[in-house]
């Protein structure tokens, strides 16, 4: 789960983007409008959900919603805001926003509010996501893997290991980069290598193996990875 987060105010910034990391999201934290929408602009990323900030420099939160929804773009949009006149609240959901927070507010109702949007999006997150032989157990940051004869077996995953098996299980039988992964697992601008993600990938067969399903993220030599969904207990 990505989230762009545009808010000018360094303070409530790291706060959120602190917050957001202990529940697991990838958190894409931007000081800038104009910023912002090349983030929005990039097609190598796919965020689940965006929180804009009103009043920002470069691009305001308003023109950047209107941009999205401009481009038929059905992104779920938080905005923030220290304004609170009813007539902002409807220029803000008019302008195509899902809901809104006035600033200030307790990070326990952010995340409620977030998850709602989740929720109620297009792009539901649901309790568990079913590939193949595999499932992921969002509430327990758990995989089970299925063996002969319906058995199941379960391990625990670190951040990293789930949001990487997360986006192989949303892309069943697709060769994905080292490119394509670091854009989509690791903060724009973080320091990873290809060599970082060939790790993490190491990291979760060693996970896999446990039960016994390593296998089925196979490299794909010179090209990336792929997740074989179609594979039939061994
Ligand atoms: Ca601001």
């Amino acid at each position: 789960m990505r989230v762009l987060l545009v808010e000018d105010e360094p303070d409530l910034g790291a706060a959120i983007k602190r917050t957001l990391s202990l529940q697991k999201y990838v958190v894409d934290w931007v000081l800038d409008g104009t910023d912002a929408w090349g983030y929005l602009e990039d097609q190598s990323t796919e965020y689940t959900l965006a929180i804009f900030d009103w009043l920002l420099p470069g691009l305001s939160g308003i023109e950047l919603l209107r941009r999205l929804r401009a481009k038929n773009n059905p992104l779920p949009v938080l905005m923030l805001t220290a304004k609170d006149g009813l007539d902002d609240m409807v220029t803000g959901l008019d302008a195509g926003a899902d809901d809104y927070l006035v600033k200030p507010f307790r990070m326990a109702e952010l995340l409620a509010r977030l998850r709602a949007l989740q929720r109620r999006s297009p792009q539901f997150q649901p309790q568990q996501l079913q590939v193949g032989r595999l499932t992921l157990d969002y509430a327990t940051r758990t995989v089970y893997c299925r063996k002969q004869l319906g058995e199941q077996h379960v391990v625990s995953l670190t951040t990293k290991e789930f949001q990487l098996l997360e986006y192989f299980m949303k892309h069943p039988n697709q060769i994905l980069t080292s490119d394509q992964i670091r854009n989509q697992i690791w903060e724009m601008n973080a320091d990873a290598t290809s060599n970082v993600v060939a790790a993490q990938i190491r990291l979760l067969r060693r996970q896999l193996a446990v039960v016994s399903c390593a296998h089925l993220i196979e490299t794909i030599h010179g090209t990336g990875y792929r997740l074989n969904a179609t594979d039939e207990p061994r």
